[in-house]
């Protein structure tokens, strides 16, 4: 039997959760949930000034909203310094690596000279030759030295998951600083370390780092482990083709979640950058996606990220998720907004869940779902200008059709979207004009804009002295013709 794979996101927290991130930590996790494999969650902090904490529960909050949940960690790297260490001191032992002892200053010139030459630039192997002996004795002695590897000859290939054969020229890749000064790690160590450490199998990761992974093959050889298996994931562009950043708007998952976006519709979406499933199902839930997710379908073409795509496909998650579901994830906002308390929430749940089925398959976000609860739940509407200036133009007959409404609601024994439907189109006729006569002034006068659910079930829900009140003030304003906004 072999063991369950073992994989693991490894975030830099020198800056929020983003998409691109996020797409990482799904692709690693749906492939652990599907192989019954384990999670690893790592935050790379070995970079002091560009990590902060804010950052690491920044990321660490982003996952657990995704449903993300990670099986260990999370490890902090800058807790591994010794290891990282002592794997430096091993390879130097074992002869695979070796103290440099070029200042920076000489390097600088080299440099400089390599790049006025016109010649590449790579380290000359000064130090390689230096006998462990004196290298060990100048150490004693104090002289600052770095830990660089030994590149061996020949070339480092790796049948990436993704990408296939990749195979890079050992001569391109000069010997590398593993250990600084300080005797702090270089990243291609701390991560190599890291992940035999937490016996990785499976790295996935963006396609960003397939230049490091030479090196890192290398260094998994000179501590004599396993080399995990790689898949370098396409990159994320925006729709104007280049790398998807800040300029193409939000890129940090918390804006998602506050822009009212379902974390299963983000998941989803961000499944499909980079991965299909071989057929053309978009809309998945979590369940499905760990059924049907393989590392086979990922694609090497960089993935478009689509902010409409992804409204649409919350909007279908919208309609699959239950009222009640929504209500909960819906109520603190509702409370926040003060369009609701806690305990009208409570004690009209009925209502509310009404409400909620009404505008489920109008709502592309959670946002523009409260957006268009406002209505229901606010003492007062603002009126849209535009919508005023068409649909009520004509004053005398609209507030003689609303009177003719009212007259007709009040009648009704019953409230119900049959009885109110027959007292519309009743109002219509007697008043020898078509239906939308009477509805779009009254529609209006109800919600403040000319688009809104179905009237009868508008009316319903609105409930008889809130429409009453509504027509009053509608009534109102247009008899002061004031047809601007009076409340928000
Ligand atoms: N910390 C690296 C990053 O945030 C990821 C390292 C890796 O996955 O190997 O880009």
């Amino acid at each position: 039997m072999t063991d369950a794979p073992r994989v693991r996101f490894a975030p830099s927290p020198t800056g929020y959760l983003h998409v691109g991130g996020a797409r990482t930590a799904l692709f690693n996790w749906l492939y652990a949930r599907q192989t019954g494999g384990i999670f690893v969650l790592r935050i790379e902090d070995t970079d002091r000034d560009r990590s902060s904490d804010d950052m690491v529960s920044a990321i660490l909050e982003g996952m657990t909203w995704l449903g993300l949940d990670w099986d260990e960690g999370p490890w902090h790297q800058a807790d591994g310094f010794d290891r990282h260490r002592a794997d430096a001191e091993r390879m130097v032992e074992d002869g695979l690596a070796y103290h440099c002892f070029c200042s920076v200053d000489e390097l600088k010139t080299r440099r400089e000279e390599a790049e006025k030459a016109g010649t590449g630039y790579r380290y000359n192997r000064n130090c390689a030759s230096i006998p462990a002996e004196e290298a060990r004795a100048r150490c004693a002695a104090g002289e600052p030295s770095t830990i660089r590897f030994r590149v061996p000859e020949g070339e480092t290939e790796w049948d990436d998951l993704v990408h296939g054969p990749t195979r890079f020229r050992n001569e391109d890749i000069e010997d590398f600083i593993i250990l600084r000064t300080d005797n702090t790690p270089i990243y291609n160590l701390a991560v190599v370390s890291d992940d035999v450490f937490m016996r990785i199998t499976h790295v996935l990761r963006g396609d960003d780092h397939i230049a490091n992974t030479p090196k890192q093959i290398l260094l998994y050889r000179a501590m004599g482990a396993a080399v995990p298996a790689f898949g370098h994931l396409p990159m994320i562009l925006g729709a104007d083709g280049r790398r998807l950043s800040k300029r193409h708007g939000a890129t940090a998952v918390g804006e998602y979640q506050t822009r009212g976006i379902l974390p299963g519709a983000l998941t989803n979406f961000l499944a499909l950058l980079g991965w299909n499933p071989g057929d053309d199902q978009e809309i998945m839930t979590e369940a499905e996606l760990i059924a049907r997710f393989s590392i086979e379908r990922i694609g090497k073409k960089s993935a478009v990220f689509d902010p409409e795509k992804l409204e649409w496909m919350n909007g279908q998650h919208i309609m699959a998720t239950p009222a009640d579901e929504l209500l909960r994830l819906l109520a603190p906002d509702l409370v926040e907004r003060g369009l609701a308390s806690r305990e009208e929430i409570v004690d009209q749940r009925d209502w509310f869940i009404s409400l909620i089925e009404l505008l489920k398959p109008r709502s592309r976000t959670l946002v523009a779902m409260v957006d268009q609860m406002i209505p229901f739940l606010a003492p007062t509407v603002a009126y849209d200008p535009a919508a005023t200036a068409k649909i009520w133009k004509d004053r005398d007959a609209v507030i003689a059709g609303l009177d003719a409404v009212w007259q007709a609601f009040d009648a009704l024994d019953e409230w119900t979207p049959e009885t109110i439907e027959a007292a519309l189109r009743g109002t219509a006729e007697r008043a020898g004009v078509g239906f939308g006569k009477i509805v779009h002034p009254l529609r209006l006068a109800l919600t403040g804009s000319q688009a809104s659910p179905g009237i009868d079930h508008v009316v319903l829900l609105m409930g008889k002295t809130r429409v009453r009140d509504r027509i009053n003030s509608a009534r109102e304003i247009l008899l002061r013709n004031e047809t601007e906004p009076s409340h928000g």
